[in-house]
């Protein structure tokens, strides 16, 4: 039974045969087209890594560059050289990226490609157009109102970090035994809470950027883990890449959101970031506290070299002096700075000699420029308050006081509760600059 089973036809082979040779053929053929079209995908690779490409900052997008156009012709070669050369930047290395010709200056596009050029044209002193802001100086607004010294002023409080449940992962946190945790993202909170209605008090309309502990990002460290890896040098250890992802999610991600806020929605005439400043407390358990407190405030400035190679940076900068924003800045800052440091005695923070990260600001003791995310993303004047000193002795006093009314002895003194002396300083250095400037 078998062996008749298994004799076949003879035609029935050549039939298996020939199937099995097409099948060979069309293996064959598929594996070369495979190849092919992987071949293409490598050289199109090739051309897409060899196109000159931005050079961003972590979550950075491209700058429109097209957009500067809208300066043409509306600061004359003077001013800008100044502005550069005063507050912008710490060295020369800005020589790298901007040509500066008779009555126009070339601005590299892409540091990367010495092609792309934006012309920048100076103005005339004859024919300086006007500049283009949305935002509005104490001339530009009504006169004054002695009643009302801030009606019609749009300001945009920005309390700085997150707080709450994120505070920890800030960093911006400590804890002494079963004392008050030291948050700094509910501090400014409560500062923010205190100084809308006084703002509103004197006429302005003010608007937070942030009104709780939620963050304003979509983004969590959990969605930013791929842009993460692009930072991380190898060999990544998760926990490396949870840190950078964490860094990316509360410091560059939410910062970005709030300023897309303040740029398409407030659209304010001013922002006020407030901060509370600090030195290096080791273990947020255990922190170290110190005698030192002091205060100073930030503008947008000083573009270190490296900031200044990065694409969407050097066009921010640029756009910065276009609209004059430091100007405003320093006029605002240093009556700001007077009356803060007056009403709270505290001295001034001194940067290192030949900083290069910070430049001091007209020789105004309170007063420095340097370049940080909120500085220079939001598209108008920015005063960025860094007053008291987190885990000084005093501050922590002051923090276990909590808030109250009057002048209890705390830390040693009769005091306004650290909060009420942070508000009222802000808003009378509002109240001493808006009068003083809408007067004249
Ligand atoms: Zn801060």
């Amino acid at each position: 039974m078998q062996n008749s089973q298994m004799e076949k036809p003879r035609h029935k082979y050549r039939i298996e045969l020939l199937a099995l040779l097409i099948c060979l053929a069309l293996m064959a053929a598929w594996s070369l087209m495979q190849q092919a079209s992987e071949n293409k995908k490598i050289e199109r690779a090739k051309v897409e890594n060899n196109k000159p490409r931005f050079y961003l900052s972590p979550l950075g997008v491209p700058p429109r560059w097209q957009q500067l156009d809208d300066y043409q012709h509306t600061i004359t070669k003077e001013q800008f050289l100044h502005d550069l050369t005063s507050y912008f930047t710490v060295s020369d290395a800005w020589q790298r990226y901007i040509k500066v010709g008779d009555n126009y200056a070339d601005i590299s596009m892409m540091a990367n490609d010495t092609t792309a050029i934006f012309r920048l044209n100076f103005a005339d002193d004859s024919e300086q157009k006007k500049s283009v802001r949305s935002w509005r100086r104490p001339s530009e607004l009504e006169k004054l109102n002695e009643q009302q010294p801030l009606a019609g002023l749009h300001i945009a409080i920005d309390a700085g970090h997150i707080g709450g449940e994120w505070a920890q992962m800030e960093e911006r946190w400590y804890k002494i035994g079963d004392g008050k945790p030291v948050t700094e993202g509910d501090m400014t909170l409560y500062v923010a809470r205190i100084l809308k209605p006084a703002l509103e008090g004197q006429g302005a309309q003010v608007t937070l950027v942030r009104a709780t502990t939620d963050p304003i990002t979509k983004q969590r460290p959990n969605t930013l883990l791929e842009q993460a890896k692009l930072m991380v040098p190898a060999p990544q250890t998760a926990f490396q890449l949870n840190k950078a992802a964490e860094g990316l999610f509360y410091r560059t991600s939410e910062i970005r959101a709030r300023a897309d806020f303040v740029n398409q929605i407030i659209k304010p005439d001013v922002v006020l970031c407030l901060h509370f400043n600090a030195v290096a407390w080791g273990d947020p358990a255990q922190p170290s506290l110190v005698d030192e407190n002091h205060f100073h405030i930030l503008l947008n400035g000083a573009y270190t070299d490296d900031e200044l190679a990065y694409d969407d940076q050097r066009f921010s900068m640029i756009e910065k002096i276009l609209q004059g924003t430091i100007h405003e800045e320093a006029a605002l800052g240093a009556t700001m700075a007077d009356v803060f440091a007056e009403e709270t005695q505290l001295p001034p923070y001194p940067y290192e000699e030949n900083s290069t990260r910070a430049r001091n600001v007209n020789q105004h003791p309170y007063l420095w420029a340097r370049n940080l995310l909120a500085n220079r993303l939001y598209h108008c004047p920015v005063i960025f308050f860094e007053p008291y000193v987190m885990n000084s002795h005093e501050v922590y006093d002051r923090v276990q006081a909590g808030d109250y009314q009057g002048l209890p002895v705390v830390a040693g003194k009769p005091r306004k509760s650290l909060y009420r002396e942070y508000a009222d300083a802000v808003v009378d250095g509002m109240i001493k600059y808006y009068r003083e400037e809408r007067a004249k």
